[in-house]
């Protein structure tokens, strides 16, 4: 029943808001007139009672004669919920692959990801570093880096800065055979092999490629023929000058159970890191990934958006997309009070209440400060203005005194307060660039 009720849903749902809200849900059973689903969070649930129970319930209900309510759970068991992403992922992966086939021969065992290019990679300071590294090694693979050590934390493109090497120097049509491959493929390739007695195959399949892109290394720690395995392949490759690059969510030290001898042979190459990216990179690309996907994205709203404590570019992009399923769900333009709603769960993290301290954090972070430096008395320019902006915000937006306000500025007296607020108010009526900003963070710290 649930299979027809799907179908039958497709047909009345966008393909998008079909794959974002309807597909994570689970048919768990049914009883008398009930049907129980589950979903794997809150804001799906929410979402759907909100949106779809009545389509839905009238699909299930138009299939028999008995007329349906359903019920939705939640399943938080962190097993389930985590496990179907990677590989849905990888799926996905693998269709583009089989795209991939027929566009070029060269790259039959490639894996590599059309998508993921250095045109649709957004540098800016946090990972301008290894973006500069991965070009220098696209465009002369094993004569620059070897091996290029990625590391940053999750979501902050690595696996996008690999395919973007790999399909670099496919494009250059150089014949060279590159491959891609998870060091989970990788560890289960192997056993693979060692079942079946093909390990000459595997060892000869390794040492023939020019260019292997080994991503998320941190998961071979601890599996021992892994990494001998690995070991061996690195040598093989490395002694016939072949390009290697290897990420990681961690630096080589700091990779627990890692044999001593890999850990020093990623140290030979050059190491480069990614960072969280700033405010300025997040919104570009929250305008990349905009325009890749037909999302008319407001300034106000992007600039709300990277604002937001999520660092992650990966969570950051799946709020983008749900903004736009909502907007066109809703055909209602995207605007700022539709992203708070969105984000509800996420602000109200972030700003509990509206407070001196969060008015504090939301500042630093949008002037790339710290927020003891607000609390300061150091008389740096680049200091003072998001001080006296951060004083005027927090008189503007909580009911605390100059006194009050002072003392949560380091202990600044109260003439202090009222002078910097007096020095914004003239300055926003000049001022116009400082007054788009400062409208920009009152609205994005009230809720
Ligand atoms: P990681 O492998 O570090 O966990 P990914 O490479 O999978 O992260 O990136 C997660 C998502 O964020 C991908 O969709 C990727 O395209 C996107 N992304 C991350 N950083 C950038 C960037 N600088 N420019 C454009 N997209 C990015
Ligand atoms: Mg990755």
């Amino acid at each position: 029943i649930w299979q027809t009720t799907l179908k039958k849903l497709e047909k009345n749902i966008s393909p998008q808001n079909f794959s974002t809200w309807i597909k994570p849900i689970n048919f768990i059973s049914i009883t008398d007139d009930q049907v129980n689903l589950e979903v794997p969070n809150k804001f799906i649930k929410g979402w759907i009672k909100d949106n779809y129970q009545k389509v839905i319930e009238e699909a299930i209900s138009d299939i028999g004669t008995v007329n349906y309510r359903i019920s939705i759970s939640i399943n938080d068991n962190p097993e389930i919920r985590e496990k179907p992403q990677p590989e849905k992922q990888e799926k996905t992966e693998i269709e583009t692959n089989k795209k991939n086939l027929s566009l070029k021969g060269n790259d039959q065992f490639s894996n590599i990801n059309k998508k993921y290019t250095f045109e649709s990679f957004v540098s800016g300071p946090s990972n301008q570093f290894a973006h500069a590294a991965a070009m220098a090694v696209a465009n002369n693979p094993a004569t620059t880096y070897n091996p290029l050590f990625i590391y940053g934390g999750v979501g902050l493109g690595k696996t996008h800065i690999v395919h973007a090497i790999g399909n670099e120097i496919l494009n250059k049509n150089n014949n060279l055979k590159i491959c891609y491959y998870s060091s989970e493929k990788f560890t289960n390739e192997l056993i693979n092999s060692l079942r079946h007695a093909k390990m000459d195959e595997f060892r000869n399949k390794f040492r023939s490629i020019d260019v292997l892109l080994i991503d998320d290394i941190q998961f071979i720690a601890g599996k021992k023929s892994t990494q001998e395995e690995f070991f061996h392949t690195f040598n093989a490759l490395y002694e016939s000058h072949k390009q290697i690059v290897v990420t990681s969510d961690k630096f080589p030290k700091e990779i627990p159970d890692l044999e001593e001898r890999l850990r020093s042979r990623f140290e030979w190459g050059l190491i480069a890191d990614i960072q969280a990216p700033d405010i300025e990179t997040k919104q570009a690309i929250l305008k990349m990934k905009a325009d890749q996907n037909n999302i008319e994205l407001p300034e106000d709203v992007s600039f709300f958006l990277a604002n937001s404590v999520i660092s992650n570019v990966r969570e950051l992009e799946g709020y983008l997309i749900r903004i736009g399923a909502f907007s066109s769900l809703t055909s209602t333009p995207i605007n700022l009070e539709m992203a708070k709603n969105i984000l509800k769960d996420i602000i109200i993290e972030q700003n509990k209440e509206i407070t001196v301290e969060n008015i504090q954090k939301t500042v630093a972070t949008h002037y790339q400060i710290k927020t003891s430096d607000l609390k300061s008395s150091k008389r740096l320019k680049t200091l003072v203005l998001p001080r006296q902006v951060a004083m005027y915000i927090s008189r503007k937006l909580t009911s605390s005194s100059y006194p009050e306000i002072g003392t949560k500025f380091g202990g600044k007296d109260h003439s202090t307060i009222i002078h910097a607020i007096k020095k914004i108010e003239k300055n926003l009526e000049e001022d116009l660039q400082l007054r788009t900003t400062v409208e920009k963070l009152i609205n994005s710290i009230k809720p």
